[in-house]
């Protein structure tokens, strides 16, 4: 398999926020955290779903596409 060098980022920023939410505890300290990953451009969030992903999800579940820029 050969990777495009922006899914290789797109990986690196998913590897770093996945080992982020292993270090969270408490649904506040989660919340907290989608918050600040979604700001940083870590996770992106369907806005027909209000559904949170990692810059690897190329779509929502409802076929919304991630938003241009987060690859
Ligand atoms: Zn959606």
């Amino acid at each position: 398999m050969t990777a495009h060098p922006a899914e290789l980022d797109a990986e690196a920023r998913t590897a770093a926020v996945v080992r982020l939410f292993a270090e969270v505890v408490t649904a506040h300290e989660r919340n907290a955290l989608t918050r600040l990953a979604l700001r940083a451009g870590l996770m992106w969030r369907c806005h027909r779903c209000r559904a949170d992903y990692y810059p690897t999800t190329a779509a929502c579940t409802c076929g919304a596409p991630r938003p241009d820029g987060l690859a």
